[in-house]
């Protein structure tokens, strides 16, 4: 008899759970499911911890056609599916409803071809971001997009969130190193799309399916492109008297037409936060520093470091320090590295991910500062100041609900604040969960309806990754006027 106070899905999921994972059992091997209770929630999260709930089951799929297999299955029988990494995720995108089938990657982990004469590496979508450049890096080779969480999330989270890192200012995003992926569908198909050269003919599926945070199928292979490693790589740290300077800096850097690798900027509570956490010589009496990355040969590396100090000296830093070898590198980019290492002990935090015009840093500074103080919240900023991506981490003043609900708040009106100022939702964590409700701000009705349309034509009966994304119906979220 069905419990008359479950909601229909739920009813669906006690009375069919155990046939659903014998199904799946059948389909791709007892050893590739996990049913019990203790390991079905190994998975009732990713990084964005706000959400937790146990999935229907998890599968570790051991090739595309098992993938294909499952998909097909949750296609007949209307399951839902959540495709999952590294489960790295910063906005709660691979974060499992009850009713739905975790598929995890990770056992697809192989690197499958790596042909040098034409740059590419083919490798399997569960290989973690690490193991990929380092089977690159054994032939002198790099694979550029380099986000912070390298060693846990994988090529096809990277993928399926265009990641990037310090290094997107001058390499771009995942995007701009992706040639081919295959995907299956949520019917089982199995798509080749691209392929393993720049530029394919026909419409740009792989510009949708890049970034589309397995809203459209699951990947299980791609091939990337692949640089040669530059011979050498130096950082300059710079100190300034003030947020302005540290941005009109960066600004005139960029405006003279230098392509660093990275341009980091950090606020006086971050500079403070990381040097007592790692001694690592930051300067406590700026207000702000930036991190500037060059590379090059060796005979060229100390002409353009010099160069860039020539620029900044017109902003009139307090500090200048040129790493002159490998040590002096390590340790400048020390203190930026650890900067979740540095906020951990604190008691509750809020990592929030928006872009902004390079040219508003100042201004958008004072906003967040003003924006934590009504909220009675403290903020520490980090940025890459290269390509504009905002990384606010912002603290709980207390163990109250209202110190819990202030986060929430003022997180909105921060990622509102980075959209009205010309920028955007997200710098490179996309969007999930977390700023799903926030869609609006960003996008008209028109431009929603558009993506929807899209997302159908994928996946019709919308079993992929639902309730993500997309704002919930008749949800309204309160649009910040400047
Ligand atoms: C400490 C920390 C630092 C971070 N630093 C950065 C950074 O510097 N730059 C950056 O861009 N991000 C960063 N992130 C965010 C996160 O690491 C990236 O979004 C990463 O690309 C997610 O990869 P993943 O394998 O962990 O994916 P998951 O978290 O498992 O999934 C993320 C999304 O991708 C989908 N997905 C995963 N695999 C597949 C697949 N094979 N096919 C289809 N869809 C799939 C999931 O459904 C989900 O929607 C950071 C996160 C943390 C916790």
């Amino acid at each position: 008899m069905p419990n008359p106070s479950l909601p229909e899905s739920d009813r669906t999921i006690i009375t069919h759970q155990s046939v659903i994972l014998r199904d799946l059992q059948r389909l791709i091997g007892q050893a590739n499911v996990i049913g019990d209770s203790c390991g079905r929630a190994v998975f009732e999260a990713d990084a964005y911890e706000d959400v937790r709930c146990t999935p229907l089951g998890v599968v570790m799929p051991g090739s595309t056609a098992d993938v294909a297999r499952v998909l097909a299955y949750a296609s007949e029988n209307r399951i839902k599916i959540v495709a999952r990494g590294g489960g790295t995720s910063a906005t709660g995108a691979a974060a499992p409803t009850a009713d739905a089938i975790v598929v995890c990657l990770s056992q697809l982990n192989s690197v499958m071809d790596i042909d040098l004469s034409n740059r590419t590496m083919r490798a399997q979508a569960g290989i973690t971001t690490k193991a990929l450049s380092q089977a690159a890096a054994e032939h002198g080779f790099f694979f550029a997009p380099d986000p912070s969480s390298a060693p846990a999330c994988t090529l096809g989270g990277n993928i399926a969130t265009d990641a990037s890192g310090s290094h997107g200012l001058k390499y771009g995003t995942t995007a701009t190193h992706l040639l081919g992926v295959t995907l299956v569908t949520i019917d089982g198909e199995i798509l080749q799309i691209g392929g393993s050269y720049l530029d394919g003919a026909g419409f740009d599926l792989l510009g949708l399916v890049c970034g589309s945070e397995g809203q459209f199928g699951i990947i299980t292979e791609a091939t990337v492109r692949i640089l040669a490693k530059p011979e050498i790589c130096r950082p300059v740290l710079l100190g300034f008297a003030s947020v302005q300077a540290a941005g009109q800096c960066v600004a005139a850097i960029l405006k003279a037409g230098f392509v660093p690798t990275a341009i980091e900027f950090m606020d006086r509570a971050a500079i403070e936060a990381c040097e007592a956490y790692t001694n690592a010589g930051y300067p406590t009496n700026a207000e702000a520093l930036i991190i500037v990355e060059m590379e090059g040969s060796m005979g060229e590396i100390s002409s353009l470091l010099s160069k860039i100090v020539e620029t900044a000296k017109t902003y009139g830093p307090n500090v200048v320090r040129v790493a002159q070898n490998e040590e002096q590198s390590a340790a400048i980019w020390k203190g930026r590295k650890s900067v979740f290492g540095a906020i951990a002990a604190e008691n509750e935090t809020r990592w929030l991910d928006g872009a902004i015009p390079l040219g508003r840093l100042a201004e958008v500074m004072q906003a967040i500062g003003e924006i934590c103080a009504r909220h009675g919240l403290r903020a520490v900023n980090i940025y890459h100041a290269g390509d504009g991506t905002l990384h606010p981490i912002i603290f709980k003043k207390d163990d109250s609900t209202q110190g819990r609900e202030a986060l929430g708040l003022a997180g909105e009106e921060i990622l509102q604040l980075c959209v009205d100022v010309g920028g955007a939702l997200s710098g490179e964590n996309g969007i999930g969960l977390e700023k799903r409700d926030l869609m609006h701000v960003q996008f008209t009705q028109e431009d929603l309806a558009l993506q929807k349309r899209i997302k159908t034509a994928f996946d019709p009966s919308w079993l992929l990754n639902s309730g993500k994304m997309f704002p919930l119906a008749g949800r309204n979220v309160a649009v910040r006027s400047t």
